[in-house]
């Protein structure tokens, strides 16, 4: 963290009047709203900027991505503030985005015995294949009949993230009052005591520890009457502020989920219909959540999540996501099918509870990283939108009041805004629906039935605690299964490859092979040259940094190997600390809480440090 007054490099400054972070749904809501009242219909500044007088207020977004529409997300979503935004919103008119048909939630028995079920379950699923009349299983699944509203999402949409955001910074930028800067990534936010007064752009020309190397240009200053947080649930810049400025009493952010996707070309002459939507849970373990989203033209989005609360050590979503497509419901959908496309992101899923200090002098939170996404509903996009309308329409009360930016300001007009809006009241509801997971599957399945059926009056279970003191020893996690004998072997053989543990661990613990076919199926570095085409420009400092190098060499699960999304964190010498690869990272953030041990001086953080960082997944489909 750096006060704006403590920098020794000579660094170039630029004035604006907004500057904004992180380019997703969030800042979609906020700039299509502000760039549209910027100027009257004359062509007049509508409110005078301060920075350049005469002209509308300068309003610059910066976005990490090299490319605006590079996120990664599902999508499917009942696009109510989306279709406040845009009153004629039309499917026809973006890519990928179709109306919302057919939903289906699908139980998915385990069709090879190797998930760990609870005994119930497993209980069930010999009663529902007994039961044949009663319960028509077909494929090692069963169509739930009845479904509560909460999760449904008829009169929304399906798009695709990617294609969405090209659209929308299209409609904002048509506008003329607002600029985004793609491949922009902001290092961190400049602070003049508690007022935070701007960013600083990442240095380049840097060594991977940050020092200056060949060709050094440091980040430049943009100085902001207001600073607009929204670089979703891991960004840097909204954690320096989480710890700069505390969260707000008893708020904290301990429910993550890693979310991994393939976007599908089916196979010719699929039955299914564009606008289909299908959500799993049973399989490929009971704590792993599937969906699939039918595109038009013959194309799916389709993948995992994966949650901090599944208690196992090697939870690699690659793997499971591979087994899950082989579901045979799914497979039967997929065989044939040719990846266009892949991508993984973090789902911050603490919700209502994670929320931070939403206003400060100088500063606005919006989207995922201030709380917005509900996970009763599933429903993350129309949120973090409308909290960026709410922010849009707060900032132009105040231009035009000519009141300043201060916390008082803004708590009056956005906080207030949004206390008393539909996310918050939804949020609220929410709030506890997941606590039951903190005790297993089955009670969280049955916690989230009844906070939902009784719009959060009940809710079961306990206060989530933070990830990595959830997690067991890898030895305890195959207990009954592996032999620590067995176990120390295949430590020794994947030390010796260098190799993560999973693939070995769970071939051993009955996982099938993957048979790779080179088109849909295929290994985890195929899919990122593949589907993922991840690149990282040179110049760059690595932003993935292990904090307490001396706790990693000792640690035994070493999960932050086994769940890297991008196969950018490998074993390192020795099997001591684990070693970074910047041009493999696909910034999902997930090593920022996969990790099994809490920082000494803060158990509510783990040892990976995640900073601001280029490069990433270079794909507008996901
Ligand atoms: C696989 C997956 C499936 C999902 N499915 C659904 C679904 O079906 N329906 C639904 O409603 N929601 C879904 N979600 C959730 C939804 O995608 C999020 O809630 C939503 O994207 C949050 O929007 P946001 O603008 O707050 O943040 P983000 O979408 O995360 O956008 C943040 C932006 O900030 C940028 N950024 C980060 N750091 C910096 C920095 N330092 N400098 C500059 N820019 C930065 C990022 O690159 C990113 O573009 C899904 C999420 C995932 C991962
Ligand atoms: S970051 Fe360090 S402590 Fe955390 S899982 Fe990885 S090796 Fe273990
Ligand atoms: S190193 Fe990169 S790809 Fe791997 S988990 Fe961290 S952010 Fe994701």
């Amino acid at each position: 963290m750096t006060d704006s007054n403590q920098t020794s490099v000579e660094r170039a400054r630029m004035d604006v009047d907004i500057a904004c972070v992180g380019f997703g749904p969030a800042m979609g809501g906020f700039l299509s709203t502000l760039a549209a009242k910027l100027v009257n219909e004359d062509g007049s500044p509508a409110v005078e900027s301060q920075a350049i007088p005469g002209l509308p207020p300068q309003v610059v977004c910066y976005e990490r991505a090299d490319d605006i529409g590079f996120g990664v997300s599902g999508v499917v979503t009942r696009a109510r503030a989306l279709r406040e935004s845009f009153p004629n919103l039309d499917s026809a008119g973006i890519p990928m985005s179709v109306p919302v048909g057919e939903e289906r939630v699908i139980y998915l028995l385990d069709p090879i015995g190797a998930s760990r079920r609870p005994v119930a379950m497993s209980a069930a699923d010999v009663l529902i294949k007994a039961l044949k009349m009663a319960f028509p299983e077909e494929r090692f699944s069963l169509s739930l009949p009845w479904t509560p509203s909460f999760l449904h999402k008829d009169g929304g949409m399906v798009f695709s993230m990617g294609q969405f955001m090209q659209w929308v910074g299209a409609q904002v930028q048509t506008a003329g009052t607002v600029q985004i800067w793609p491949g922009t990534p902001v290092s961190e936010a400049l602070f003049e005591g508690d007022k935070v007064v701007g960013v600083r752009l990442l240095d380049q020309g840097v060594n991977k520890d940050g020092t200056p190397g060949d060709g050094f240009m440091p980040g430049m200053d943009i100085r902001a009457a207001l600073t607009v947080i929204a670089d979703g649930p891991v960004g840097a810049i909204g954690r320096q502020l989480d710890e700069r400025l505390g969260m707000p009493e008893g708020n904290h952010a301990r429910e993550w989920a890693i979310g991994m996707k393939f976007v599908v070309d089916l196979p010719k002459g699929s039955p299914l219909k564009p606008g289909t939507v299908i959500h799993t849970f049973g399989y490929p373990e009971p704590e792993i959540f599937g969906f699939f989203y039918v595109h038009p033209d013959g194309v799916a989005s389709l993948g995992i999540f994966v949650p901090s609360w599944f208690d196992s050590p090697v939870r690699t979503a690659y793997r499971y996501l591979q087994h899950w497509i082989l579901h045979p419901y799914l497979w039967r959908y997929l065989k044939g099918g040719t990846l266009r496309s892949w991508g993984a992101k973090t789902l911050g899923e603490s919700g209502r509870r994670g929320e931070p200090r939403l206003a400060g002098d100088g500063f606005a939170r919006i989207g995922e990283g201030s709380g917005t996404t509900n996970v009763l509903t599933g429903s993350g996009v129309d949120e973090a939108w409308a909290s960026g309308v709410q922010l849009a329409e707060s900032v132009l009360e105040l231009l035009k009041a000519g009141k300043p930016f201060t916390k008082e300001n803004l708590d009056a007009a956005y906080v207030a805004r949004r206390r008393a809006s539909w996310v918050e009241a939804e949020a609220r509801i929410a709030e506890k629906s997941r606590d039951g997971f903190q005790q297993g599957f089955i009670p969280g399945m049955l916690g989230m039935a009844l906070t939902g059926l009784t719009n959060g009056a009940f809710s079961l279970g306990s206060e989530p605690v933070p990830p990595h003191r959830r997690i067991p020893s890898i030895e305890e996690y195959y207990r009954g299964k592996l032999s620590a004998a067995e176990i120390a072997q295949i430590r020794q053989d994947c030390r010796a490859k260098d190799a993560p543990l999973y693939p070995a661990l769970m071939d051993r613990a009955g996982w099938p092979a993957i048979p790779y076919d080179g088109q849909l199926l295929m290994s985890h570095q195929d899919a990122l040259l593949i589907g993922g085409k991840v690149q990282a420009p040179p110049g760059y400092a690595d932003h993935v940094v292990f904090l307490y190098p001396n706790l990693c060499a000792s640690c035994g699960e070493k999960i932050c190997i086994e769940g890297c999304s991008g196969q950018a964190i490998v074993p390192g010498e020795n099997g001591g600390v684990p070693a970074f690869d910047r041009e493999k990272c696909i910034h999902c953030g997930v090593c920022l809480w996969n990790c099994s041990k809490g920082r000494p001086n803060d158990p509510e953080q783990m040892l990976v440090s995640f900073r601001a960082g280029t490069g990433g997944l270079h794909s507008a489909e996901n």
